[in-house]
């Protein structure tokens, strides 16, 4: 009898040691841009407060995964860093200057854990609500040091062979003679193109590699003229027919299948912006479509648990949001956001400070408009999820999901 157990908790032991090296077949990255504490404490207030709760938070689904971390994000030479060198630190695995993409602090190149699993036999989708050459998703396949060469970052599309890109079109160069629209450029190199949800459901079945876009940037692209203020690409605006990321991952599952290993990464880009204008309600906005997406995940996750890892989190907090500082009321006045918000005003007229008049009068403070040098909070369930706990630096991602 003692010997069975002598050689039951020797097979335990080999059967955890083997649990905590398992590769995940399957990985969601979700991502929040500019997704802080702050940004998901008041969402968890508001979704409390529409359930009668003033004083409350109601948990979003991923606040209650098993796993929960840290991390810091400061760039080689910043320590409120931006987007670009963010996505470098967490998908290479490497420090970048401000404004670099893919590279490190010499400007060598270094590899993504997305062209790294891509050359393990992993599909690769990128997902975002920004346009698909904008720097988080283009620190998965480009290498520049400069992460407004948006032509240049296109251009890196075809050698990195990932198959499904999707987002608010491209940011591209307006009237350039000779030059093909990033999607046209694409298509040249055996992308196909779908705009909308409805024209990629009714695909060719065999088509391998494609690029998705909103119905609306079939003619409107996100265009810019040379140094040109490339804010106007973003929108807060809820376009009817728009792609949601929840959307955009169920459109991406539907092509990978559950077949062959993935690596996806979806991002809502609009929580940075909506932290950038100091408009609370709509960083709530924002931060309920990520969880939308979550919850697909989830859905995968719970047929295929054992070879599954989600992990949710973001590169950098934006804003310093902090609900009921040096306010009287001490409780958020959800009521006065959500009266302005259902106003029918259109969402991109919002200035900056009729924004913030608004946050104040709701009790919900911003330290600033711009990203903070905060601390981010990691979510992971599923395999190998116990790896991205702890306090760790934003560089330690990529090496903890390759299990480096
Ligand atoms: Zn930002």
């Amino acid at each position: 009898m003692k010997r069975f157990h002598i050689l039951f908790s020797a097979a335990l032991l080999i059967a955890s040691a083997f649990s905590l090296n398992a590769q995940p077949k399957y990985i969601f990255l979700m991502f929040g841009d500019g997704m802080g504490q702050g940004a998901l404490t008041i969402t968890e207030s508001y979704k409390a407060y529409q359930n009668g709760e003033n004083c409350q938070v109601e948990h979003l689904v991923f606040r209650d995964f098993p796993y929960c971390g840290m991390m810091d994000t400061q760039a080689a030479d910043r320590f409120a860093t931006g987007s670009s060198e963010a996505g470098t630190a967490l998908f290479c695995g490497s420090k970048g200057t401000a404004g670099t993409i893919g590279v490190d602090t010499d400007f060598k190149p270094v590899r993504s854990i997305g062209e790294i699993l891509h050359e393990r036999g992993y599909k690769v989708g990128l997902m975002s609500t920004d346009p698909i050459n904008h720097a988080t998703p283009a620190a998965m396949y480009s290498h520049n040091k400069s992460r407004g060469a948006f032509r240049e970052l296109t251009r890196s599309i075809p050698a990195s062979g990932f198959e499904f890109l999707a987002g608010n079109s491209f940011i591209d160069f307006e009237n350039t003679e000779g030059e093909l629209n990033a999607d046209e450029y694409l298509q040249n190199h055996g992308y196909s193109a779908y705009y909308g949800v409805a024209e990629f459901n009714v695909r060719d079945r065999s088509v391998a590699k494609c690029i998705m876009c909103n119905e609306r940037n079939r003619t409107s692209k996100s265009l810019i003229t040379a140094e040109a203020d490339v804010t106007k690409d973003y929108t807060l605006e809820d376009y009817p027919g728009d792609v949601t990321p929840a959307q955009y991952l169920r459109c991406c599952l539907d092509m990978f299948g559950d077949e062959q290993p993935f690596l996806i990464l979806c991002e809502e880009g609009n929580v940075d912006h909506a932290a950038h204008l100091v408009f609370p309600r709509a960083v709530v906005n924002e931060v309920l479509k990520l969880e939308d997406a979550v919850k697909v995940a989830l859905e995968f996750y719970e047929s295929h648990k054992d070879e599954t890892l989600i992990v949710v989190f973001s590169d950098h907090e934006t804003g310093g949001i902090s609900p009921c500082a040096e306010y009287k009321g001490h409780t958020i006045n959800w009521q006065i956001l959500d009266e302005d918000w259902n106003s029918g005003k259109p969402r991109d007229s919002y200035q900056k400070s009729d924004c913030r008049a608004l946050a104040t009068k709701a009790g919900i403070n911003f330290a600033g408009s711009k990203h903070s040098g905060l601390p981010t909070p990691v979510f992971s369930i599923g395999v190998g999820a116990e790896k991205f706990s702890g306090i760790y630096d934003n560089t330690q991602f990529s090496k903890r999901l390759l299990g480096e």
